[in-house]
Parts: structure tokens; sequence; C-alpha cells
């Protein structure tokens, strides 16, 4: 039986639907953090102890920043040994890019890190938030009979699924039911209890935490469409700007096969660019070498992204080029699978 019992949790707040509010326009706005403790008095139920922070300002999450992604990351870092496991009340529309990019700045982690918000304010009475809070303080507390946490990783609670951070998608803008996991299983859910599926969790990490915080935000993404036009293409790939560009393509990874597109792809990859290739499709795998256009992608020195959600791609691409300053060894572990974000 997992056990919670005295169990140290830090919630942060961040911002997002959970904790707002209509002001007298109708519009909603993030109000005083120590009300969503006093809304969800069955916290106080839990053995476990529950400290809060919330962030200033708060943020809808559409304001997101990487420069948040390192205050939280250093926050926990910083109070890693004073806590359990950590629960991050965060807006839905950036949560996905949010929980990806901090599950690969904690390195080394063996403590729940668990992201959650809602679709309603926790104040309405038919709000998604109280039984989502509830849940997130759970799992951010279970430990097993050996006193080790069952979720050493960053997730994702949401509407009774526990998704890996770097796996999810916000796939619904009204439905409760907002997160998926497209190519990775449920790591836990809720019925009457929590079912932890253990053997998709990754294991804890032995070591110390190690927090990376130097990003390099130098990436763009470039989404094929029918029409895309010569001009768009070299403006998005070739721009001085970027060290590194998302290739959202179309199925198993195929782009146009015309010379044009080809050639600036090309050109890309020989500047140095690293030039990565993410699907559109919401589940599956980039194969390059099933049909020829997206064998060309491949000659061209195009990297495969794999079965990668876009979110993924873009923070693993900022952790991986603020580590390196040269992109041959960025992406010499871009391929690789580093905390359980691709399926190789
Ligand atoms: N716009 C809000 C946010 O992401 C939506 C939400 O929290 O659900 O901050």
């Amino acid at each position: 039986m997992p056990k919670n019992t005295q169990s140290k949790i830090l919630v942060i707040y961040t911002g997002g639907t959970i904790g707002m509010k209509a002001d007298p326009e109708g519009v909603l706005r993030p109000f005083d953090f120590h009300q969503i403790l006093s809304e969800v008095p069955e916290l106080g139920k839990f053995a476990v102890g529950i400290d809060t922070v919330a962030f200033d300002p708060l943020i809808d999450s559409s304001d997101v920043e990487p420069s948040m992604w390192q205050k939280l990351a250093t926050l926990i870092g910083e109070s890693y040994d004073d806590y359990d496991g950590f629960v991050i009340l965060h807006g839905t529309d950036t949560m996905a890019y949010s929980a990806s990019a901090l599950s690969f700045m904690l390195w080394g982690l063996a403590k729940p890190v668990v992201f959650t918000g809602s679709q309603l304010p926790i104040g309405v009475p038919r709000t998604d938030g109280r039984e989502n809070l509830i849940g997130a303080v759970e799992i951010a507390s279970a430990k097993d009979s050996d006193g080790r946490a069952i979720v050493p990783e960053v997730a994702i609670w949401f509407d009774s699924q526990l998704i890996r951070g770097n796996r999810a998608v916000k796939i619904s803008s009204e439905n409760f039911n907002a997160f998926r996991s497209p190519n990775y299983p449920l790591l836990a859910e809720a019925g009457i209890n929590i079912r932890y599926n253990r053997a998709f969790i990754l294991p804890p990490s032995d070591g110390p935490l190690e927090v990376r915080t130097d990003l390099d935000t130098r990436v763009s993404i470039l989404k094929i469409h029918p029409g895309i036009t010569r001009e768009v293409v070299r403006n998005v790939i070739l721009g001085p700007e970027s060290r590194a560009v998302i290739l959202e393509t179309y199925g198993s990874g195929n782009a146009p096969a015309k010379d044009w597109f080809l050639d600036l792809v090309g050109q890309a990859v020989k500047m140095g660019k690293i030039v990565l290739n993410v699907t559109q499709c919401l589940t599956g795998n980039v194969d390059m070498r099933i049909y020829a256009t997206g064998k060309a992608l491949m000659s061209r020195g195009v990297l495969s992204g794999y079965d990668s959600t876009t979110e993924s791609a873009l923070s693993k691409l900022f952790c991986l080029l603020g580590r390196f300053p040269d992109n041959a060894e960025a992406a010499s572990l871009l391929e690789t699978n580093l905390r359980g974000e691709i399926t190789k």
C-alpha cells in the first residue's frame, strides 16, 4: 500500500485559471493564493504538511517565459531537501511546455514534481480545480513501503490521469479531460484509488539533484503546410537568430520534395544549424526511411524527433543548446532518450 504519512509538500502557485476570479467586467484574473487553500479544506485531512509559495506576479500561463522555468527549477533545487514532493499550480495553456522544460532541467530527480491546474476557477461550484489539487498533493506525497517516492519524475495530474510531463499535450480548451499522453501510457489513473502504472514510471535517481538552468532559446518552429512559400521557409530556417529549427512535418516525417525546399533545408544544416523533424500527427513516430520525401530530409542531415511532442522537442533543445555552445554536441544528445521523452 502506498503511504503518504509524514510527507511534506511544497505547493507553488504560478497563476492560471485555478486561482482566477472574474473582475467586475467578467474577465478572469489571478487572485490571492491563500484563498485557494481555504477553498479546499479537504487538504487539511491529509497526513501531509503543506507549505505554499505564490509567485509574484501571478500570470496567465500564456505569458510564461523560460525565466519562469529557471525560477521554478531554482526554487525546487533550493528547497529540495526540505520537502518530499512539489506541486506546481499552473495555467493549462502552456503547462505541457513548462512540465517538459522542468523534466530536462531537474537532473537526478528522486522526488515528484506534479503540475496541475484547472479548466474552471477553484471558487466556481463545478470546478475541476479541487479534485486536481487534491490528487496532485496525494501523488506528490505518495511513498512506497520503503519510503521512496512512487512518482520520482515531473508529471501532469489532470482529470484523474497522471501523464509524464514531457509526453503531455493540451488537447481541449473546454473539456475537463484537457491533456493527453498520445505516445506513452498513463503513469497513473484515479478511480476509487490512485492506480500507479509502475512499469512506466522512471526509477528514482540515486545521485544528488542537479538543477540545470542554462537555456538557449534560439530555436524556431516551422509547421509545413500545403502552399508554404519559399520566402517563409527561407526566413524561418535560415534566419541568423536561430541555432536550431524544428520542422513539424506530415505523417511519418514527410515534407515537400521540391528542390527549393530541400535546398533550403540542406543549406540550414550546412550552416551548422540543427534541423529536427517532429510529426504533426498526434500519435506515432517519425521514420524518415519510409518515403522518398522523408529520405530526402534524412540525407540532408535532418535529425529525427521520433515520437516527441513539439513542446518536449522545443524545451529539450533549449536545455541542450544552453548546455552546449557547440551544436554538434547538442545534436549528439538530441536523438537520445534522456528523460523518457521519446520511444526509439
Ligand atoms: N489562460 C489560462 C492559463 O493558461 C488557462 C488555464 O489556466 O486553464 O493560464
